[in-house]
């Protein structure tokens, strides 16, 4: 990503008064660097390999601006700290309940969810989530 920070990023940042600093782009890296979906903790630790003086409460809040422009997307799983996730495009993750770890379940159609529920209710709907558990391939041979 460095050198090539997607300008939607800047943007989105840019309409809601933020700027690209260089915790929310080393935020940003160490998302796009950790395949699947770390938690702040994750990120944080990653952050700090390059970066050994970043504090936690920094990468929470560029976590928090990143989330709140719609750059990144946070999911929180019964029992588990929110994981964080660059990947925007409606799709669904499963999280194994025994190990805790989480995969893109491709091939299934979530993008009509919002629009369903919004024709549904008359509340203002911001944020609509679904929450897939099961027990992983490893798990079930373990
Ligand atoms: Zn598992």
């Amino acid at each position: 990503m460095r050198g090539s920070v997607d300008n939607g990023i800047k943007e989105k940042l840019r309409r809601s008064g933020y700027t690209l600093t260089s915790q929310r782009r080393a935020v940003l890296e160490a998302l796009k660097e950790s395949k699947g979906h770390p938690s702040a903790e994750e990120v944080y630790l990653r952050v700090k390999q390059r970066n050994p003086r970043v504090a936690l409460g920094t990468v929470y809040q560029a976590l928090s601006v990143l989330e709140e422009v719609g750059v990144i997307e946070s999911k929180r799983w019964s029992e588990s700290p929110a994981r964080y996730d660059l990947n925007l495009d409606p799709h669904l993750d499963i999280r194994c309940v025994r190990c805790g770890r989480v995969d893109e379940v491709p091939g299934v159609e979530r993008g009509g969810l919002e629009e369903e529920i919004r024709a549904n209710t008359p509340y203002e709907v911001t944020k609509a989530a679904v929450l897939v558990e099961g027990v992983c391939p490893q798990c079930q041979r373990a």
